[in-house]
């Protein structure tokens, strides 16, 4: 039976229809997901690969070895080519946009990553958030597009930065449904869902992944930090260590039960100027399902699968 469903953090409703997931699918010749195709270990055409450099704009950052532009590196920050933000033509809006480009190897997304590697990209997405914030930018925005489902254009495993120079909506809109409430929504949920169904993987209560009751798409994991503070350029190396093994824990089961299937994962933070009492944290988002005519007209999502079936399929493939 469907129901309607408010995350308690966001306030965002959805409709989790289980039903709908068993129905018959004619519209698509290739299946309903779009799943990331084997790639080789190095590709000579790849602007990211070791030893094509000087295909991107000079870098920014880089931990490693080696002189900027060559290789040597095992994180790699360089401009996007082709960045939503930046630039001086008249109305234009202020801001950077950057890539982070997650290992030297062309077909290892975050989950295939060793540890201290998986790391290393997280821990450059926040040094690079922070810089931008300690330039005065208004709002750093962390994400990863992983396959062409969930936006990526490069099929080498990357991930973004896009630092603004505004507070986008959906971060001010949150900040104030936090101020408002009066108490960190995200601890509360992370106590409530810790001992619950819905549970995806447990680090003796400093984190916790879990699929949320009102999940906007299948297979959504929220990962978040029993200590975070509200600003995830401000965190320490051990709390983005900690959620970087989360990531990785939880996208290896999303690949152990729906395959390589292309993926959002996306960094909830506080803007500069703050007024967030919640911690920071993290939405894995598996794309098997797109929004469609209902969804964009009514602002209402749908999820097909319940979450807390999601959170048993997931579990289990941690244990097996
Ligand atoms: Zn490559």
């Amino acid at each position: 039976m469907p129901e309607l469903r408010e995350d308690p953090i966001t306030g965002r409703r959805v409709i989790v229809a289980p039903g709908r997931s068993a129905r018959p699918r004619t519209a698509t010749t290739g299946g309903p997901v779009e799943t990331a195709r084997a790639a080789p270990g190095r590709d000579p055409a790849c602007p990211f690969c070791p030893g094509n450099e000087h295909e991107t704009p000079p870098e920014v950052a880089r931990y490693g070895d080696g002189g900027p532009d060559t290789p040597g590196w095992r994180v790699r920050a360089v401009p996007n080519l082709y960045p939503v933000v930046g630039g001086d033509g008249g109305g234009a809006l202020g801001g950077a946009h950057e890539v982070v480009v997650s290992s030297p190897a062309h077909d290892r997304p975050l989950d295939r990553l060793d540890p201290p590697q998986a790391r290393d990209v997280v821990r450059m997405l926040r040094d690079r958030a922070a810089y931008h914030l300690g330039r005065g930018r208004a709002h750093a925005q962390p994400f990863v597009n992983q396959g062409r489902a969930a936006g990526a254009s490069i099929a080498h495993p990357h991930a973004q930065l896009v630092a603004l120079d505004v507070v986008p909506p959906e971060v001010a809109r949150l900040a104030a449904r936090f101020a408002d409430a009066g108490r960190d929504l995200v601890a509360e949920q992370m106590r409530e869902e810790r001992a619950g169904a819905r549970a995806v993987l447990d680090m003796d209560g400093a984190a916790l992944a879990w699929c949320p009751a009102a999940s906007p798409s299948p297979w959504f994991v929220r990962c978040a930090l029993r200590d975070a503070g509200a600003r995830f350029d401000e965190a320490t190396d051990e709390h983005v260590d900690a959620i970087a093994d989360v990531l990785r824990a939880v996208l290896t089961s999303v690949r152990a039960v729906l395959g390589p299937v292309d993926h959002n994962v996306v960094v909830h933070t506080a803007a500069r100027g703050g007024g967030w009492p919640c911690h920071w944290w993290v939405d894995v988002v598996p794309r098997t399902s797109v929004a469609a005519g209902f969804e964009i007209a009514t602002g209402l999502d749908v999820c097909a699968v319940e979450p807390a079936d999601a959170a048993a399929s997931l579990r289990e493939a941690r244990c097996g």
